[in-house]
C-alpha cells in the first residue's frame, strides 16, 4: 500500500488562495500529500466541506468555531474571511454540519488566552464565553462520534489554557480522540496531556526554532501528527511567505531528525496515526 503524507491541519479553503487554489492543491497532490482543511467559523467550515466534496479522499474537512472569534474586538484576518463575515456561534448549524460525511473532526475549537483582552474583567468574560462554546462543540463531537481538533493557546509563559482544556475534557467525559494543534506546551503539561491520551500536531515553526525539540522528543511517536497551518507560519526555507501544504516535507524531515528515525518511517507512522485518529 502506498504511503501518503498528511497535512493534518491547513486552511486551503481560505481567501489566501483565492487566485491560485487549484494550482496549490495540484502541487500538494503531485507530492503525494493529503490534506485536512480546518474550519474556523461557519463560512470557512462550509467551504472546507465543499473542497472535500471536490477532492474526495484527498481533502478532508473539519468544522468548528475558533475561540478568537468570541472576543469582544472581533479580529478580522483578510487571509481567513471576507469583510463583514462576523459570526455568532450557532449550535444547531454546527450540529448539522458535523453529520456530513466529509467531516472527519470537530474544530478548531478550544481556549485561546494568548490574545485575551488587556482588561481583566473583559478577559474573564471572554474566557468564560470560550469555555461555554468549547463545551458545546465537545457535545457536538460526542454526538457525531468524531475527534476534536483543539486550538488552545496559553497566555505567556503559562499552561493555563491547556490546563483548563484538560479540565473541561475530563469533566465532559469526552470519549473520542483529541488533537492539540500547533502545540506549544512545556514538558510538564505535555506529560499530563500524554497521560490523558492526547495527540499533538507540530508545524513549520519547529524547523526554525529549537524551543520544541525537547517536548517533541518526550512525546511518543504514535501521538504525533504534522501540519502546515497554511497559509500561516511557513517552514524555514519559505519563512515569511504564504505557506502551503507542499511545504510540509521539511517539517516531516525535522521530526525524523528529532526522533532519530528515517524520513520514510515518519511518513509511515504519522500516516497510520492520522488514519487511526480520524478513522479514514
Ligand atoms: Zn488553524
Amino acid at each position: 500500500m502506498e504511503n501518503h503524507i498528511f497535512d493534518s491541519h491547513c486552511h486551503i479553503q481560505f481567501p489566501a488562495y483565492a487566485t491560485d487554489r487549484e494550482a496549490v492543491i495540484e502541487r500538494a497532490i503531485d507530492s503525494g500529500i493529503k490534506m485536512i482543511a480546518v474550519g474556523t467559523q461557519k463560512s470557512t467550515s462550509i467551504e472546507a466541506i465543499n473542497l472535500a466534496k471536490k477532492y474526495p479522499n484527498i481533502i478532508f474537512a473539519t468544522i468548528g468555531f475558533h475561540p478568537n472569534h468570541l472576543s469582544e474586538n472581533w479580529h478580522h484576518d483578510k487571509n481567513e474571511q471576507g469583510e463583514n463575515q462576523k459570526e455568532v456561534f450557532n449550535y444547531q448549524d454546527f450540529n448539522k454540519l458535523a453529520a456530513e460525511k466529509e467531516v472527519i473532526a470537530i474544530g478548531e475549537c478550544g481556549l485561546d488566552y494568548y490574545r485575551s483582552s488587556k482588561d481583566k474583567i473583559l478577559a474573564n468574560t471572554e474566557q468564560e464565553n470560550q469555555k461555554e462554546v468549547f463545551i458545546q462543540q465537545i457535545e457536538i463531537a460526542e454526538i457525531a462520534r468524531k475527534p476534536l481538533m483543539i486550538h488552545s493557546r496559553p497566555s505567556n509563559k503559562s499552561s493555563d489554557a491547556y490546563l483548563d482544556s484538560l479540565d473541561i475534557l475530563k469533566k465532559t467525559k469526552f470519549s473520542l480522540s483529541v488533537i492539540f494543534h500547533f502545540y506549544v506546551g512545556g514538558i510538564e503539561i505535555t506529560q499530563k496531556l500524554v497521560e490523558f491520551g492526547a495527540n499533538f500536531t507540530f508545524g513549520g515553526v519547529i524547523t526554525f526554532s529549537h524551543d520544541y525539540d525537547e517536548v517533541i522528543r518526550s512525546i511518543p511517536i504514535d501521538r504525533i501528527l504534522i501540519e502546515t497551518d497554511a497559509p500561516y507560519v511557513a517552514p524555514m526555507s519559505n519563512r515569511g511567505k504564504r505557506n502551503e501544504p507542499a511545504f510540509i516535507l521539511e517539517t516531516y524531515k525535522k521530526i525524523a531528525e528529532l526522533k532519530g528515525i528515517s524520513y520514510d518511517e515518519v511518513i509511515g507512522i504519522v500516516g497510520q496515526n492520522v488514519k487511526r485518529i480520524f478513522n479514514i
